[in-house]
């Protein structure tokens, strides 16, 4: 395959580029991205050398950055993970979630259309469903209900694509992950918040009073299962990708401090609640584990560890 990966620079896109790369599937791999603030040019430093890599400074916004893309490459395959992925951004300035994540995705799959592309895989997010209660979990046909403007746009550019595959034929599959951890992450979601804080010797800001549940995944296993999706998934199809380990924002920032032996009670300072802030995920991945025998391989206190350690060696003045 020639896959087109946009947001390659970005942490999800960065990392599943270094596990699929060398894939005998894999001819060419051609990553477009912008390069905004979410990219870090380091972190495909090792495959930069690669003869099947390809790296187009382009932006999804413009149609033209686009279609030259595919007509120059012949592509056959994407992989879409360029976004603006910050729900506290969204908040401050919107627009910019509407252009890149809509009309961004918008233009992919009017390529993909005229292309005929073989397979057009769509990552997005479990936020698109909203925020669950004490109980329940997330399935494929849970109802939408996105609740801040970063997830509105997510939802909003998965129902182009199901429309895409519907109208046009557009041969097509979407993930919904929860959130992911792991190297290479911005500094501005609250894993990477929690470390540096904790290494610059400062308090972790916690939002409310740290309730709020995530269903963490670690960003390889993620990857992997955006792999076989790609591959083996069913078109016109929806995975919910997740790993089964929810924890509140306070076990988490305890669940580090203990790894870098730091007492929590002096270590957090709750601050006030961001607006509109879901209270729960959690999600079923059963069809994704039955379907393509994807399981998340990752254990949750392995895989904090490295990604402190990751920190510690790679740390950065801000
Ligand atoms: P990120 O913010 O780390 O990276 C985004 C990348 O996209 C950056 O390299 C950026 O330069 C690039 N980009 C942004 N706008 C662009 C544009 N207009 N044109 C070209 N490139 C552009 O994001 P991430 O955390 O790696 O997320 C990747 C995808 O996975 C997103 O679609 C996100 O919605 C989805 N997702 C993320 C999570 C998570 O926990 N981070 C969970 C589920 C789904």
């Amino acid at each position: 395959m020639n896959l087109l990966v946009t947001g390659g620079y970005g942490f999800i896109g960065s990392n599943f580029i270094k596990l699929i790369i060398g894939k005998n599937r894999v001819n060419k791999l051609v990553n477009i991205d912008s390069l905004t603030y979410a990219a870090d040019k380091k972190s495909l430093e090792e495959v930069e050398g690669d003869p099947k890599y390809v790296f187009r400074h382009s932006d999804i916004k413009n149609y033209s950055d686009v279609y030259d893309a595919f007509y120059a490459h012949d592509i056959t395959h994407v992989a879409h993970f360029a976004a603006e992925t910050h729900v506290d951004n969204s908040i401050e300035g919107p627009k910019a979630f509407v252009d890149t994540n809509i009309i961004g995705t918008f233009n992919l799959l009017e390529c993909a259309r005229k292309f005929k592309t073989k397979r057009f895989h769509h990552v997005s997010t479990d936020e698109v469903y909203g925020e669950l209660g004490k109980t329940g979990k997330f399935k494929p046909d849970s109802p939408y209900d996105p609740k801040n403007p970063y997830s509105a746009t997510k939802a909003a550019s998965d129902f182009l694509v199901r429309s895409y595959g519907n109208t046009f034929g557009v041969n097509y599959t979407i993930s919904n992950c929860s959130n992911n951890y792991g190297p290479h992450q911005n500094s501005e979601k609250f894993i990477p918040v929690v470390i540096k804080s904790l290494l610059r010797g400062d308090k972790v800001p916690v939002y409310g009073k740290g309730e709020n549940i995530r269903d963490w995944i670690h960003v390889k296993d993620h990857g992997r299962a955006i792999w076989k999706i790609l591959t083996q998934g069913k078109n016109g199809e929806t995975y919910l990708v997740g790993a089964n380990n929810e924890k509140t924002n306070l076990q988490i920032v305890k669940a580090i401090c203990k790894l870098l032996n730091l007492n929590p009670e002096e270590s957090i300072s709750f601050v006030t609640d961001r607006a509109g802030h879901d209270f729960r995920y959690a999600i079923d991945a059963s069809k994704t584990t039955a379907e393509l025998n994807w399981n998340p391989k990752k254990n949750f206190e392995a895989g904090l560890k490295e990604t402190i350690e990751w920190y510690m060696k790679n740390q950065t003045e801000e």
